[in-house]
């Protein structure tokens, strides 16, 4: 198991990461989710040893290692700019860092052939960079670091520099080789999408904090925060006033008396009167052909845009005062409704997650 305690970062007098604590264990795809400038590479800079740390500690199995220079953690690091030598070959690539190591020559080949069976490139040996696909040169970077044979894989935005169709394809591949090989990934990312696809589990992270660590399921239906909420995203937001707080919360909206849940302390504690946003995720919106608002959380509006998605359509609607609400349904559903026509939307109290939206 790795074991972060308590990290924190300084750079002058900004924090760039606040009293980080976390566990990953062996074998574990995991991901540092969050938007540019929130910290993510910082920590895997420390973890890797490229970085010192202000303070707390970092161990491996049990075994402090934050003291240890890079070269003798159990850790490699996969960037997202390649930086792979121009004048090498592929293959002198790879054994570059065991030719350092003073690796004998015979050990070096055999594992560079096995690294590049791994990342599917052999036949690519005598290959310079400039002449692979950008897919192909983060394969040799890839195979750069699995040469060493780390125990754990640091990957800071290593598919950024990808097209989408390529970058699909690669994230295939990592999950695959991270699985059979066993091994912890350790995977940067400000895509959500991508991070949800990959990983076994997910640190939302915002400004030099940890929001929330949960499975991506966990982190896709039961968002902790705001910040949570907000960044996972393809969600509807609506802004209200808290009008009753008990077992679960009651809200104005646009004249509208909503319900809605919260596990956030924050808003439990605040009383009436709170400035509040709901999330509701698209699936868990019903649109009705008949105009009532006589129900618990059911708004009346007119649909606006209808918009096909592959497997499922999204119907947009938008409420007398403004407000949009999509859902996300079946094609088949969504061929019932028209742009123009008088609807009604409804959404489940459980399914209404409120946060408390700060002074
Ligand atoms: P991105 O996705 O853009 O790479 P990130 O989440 O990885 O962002 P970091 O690169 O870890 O963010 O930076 C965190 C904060 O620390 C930022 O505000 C950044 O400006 C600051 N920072 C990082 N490195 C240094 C440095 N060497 N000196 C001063 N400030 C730094």
């Amino acid at each position: 198991m790795l074991e972060i305690r308590s990290i924190q970062k300084s750079f002058g007098s900004q924090t760039a990461l606040d009293r980080i604590d976390l566990k990953i264990q062996e074998g574990e795809f995991f991901s540092l989710l969050g938007p540019s400038g929130c910290g993510k590479s910082t920590l895997l800079r420390i973890l890797a040893g490229l970085e010192d740390a202000t303070s707390g500690e970092i161990l491996w199995k049990g075994k402090r290692i934050d003291q240890l220079p890079a070269r003798e953690r159990p850790f490699n690091m996969v960037f997202q700019k390649y930086a792979l030598f121009p004048h090498l070959t592929v293959s002198d690539n790879i054994a570059f860092g065991l030719r350092l190591k003073k690796v004998d020559e015979r050990e070096i080949r055999e594992r560079v052939e096995e690294a590049m069976a791994l990342v599917n490139l052999v036949g690519f040996e005598q290959r310079f960079p400039e002449t692979l696909s950008g897919g192909q040169q983060q394969r040799v970077a890839l195979a750069r670091a699995l040469v060493n044979r780390p125990a754990c894989v640091l990957l800071d935005e290593p598919l950024g520099a990808l097209d989408q169709k390529l970058r699909e394809k690669m994230q295939a591949d990592l999950r695959l080789l991270q699985k059979r090989l066993g091994l912890t990934f350790i995977f940067v990312t400000h895509d959500q999408e991508e991070a949800m696809i990959l990983s076994d589990r997910v640190a939302v992270m915002n400004a030099g904090r940890l929001e929330q660590v949960s499975s991506p399921r966990d982190l896709f239906e039961n968002p902790q925060s705001l910040f949570s909420a907000r960044f996972v995203g393809g969600r509807n937001e609506i802004s209200g006033v808290s009008t009753k707080i008990d077992i679960g919360i009651q809200f104005e909206s646009s004249g509208y008396q909503l319900q809605g849940r919260s596990i956030c302390e924050d808003l439990n504690s605040k009383g009436q009167g709170s400035s509040v946003r709901a999330f509701i995720r698209p699936e868990q919106v019903r649109v009705m052909n008949q105009a009532s608002s006589h129900e618990t959380n059911r708004l009346v509006g007119e649909v606006f845009q209808i918009l096909f998605r592959g497997l499922r359509s999204e119907v947009a609607v938008r409420t007398l005062d403004g407000m949009i609400i999509r859902s996300l349904m079946d094609p088949s559903q969504a061929s019932e409704f028209q742009v123009g026509q008088v609807v009604s939307v409804e959404f489940p109290i459980s399914e209404t997650h409120l946060f408390w939206a700060g002074e």
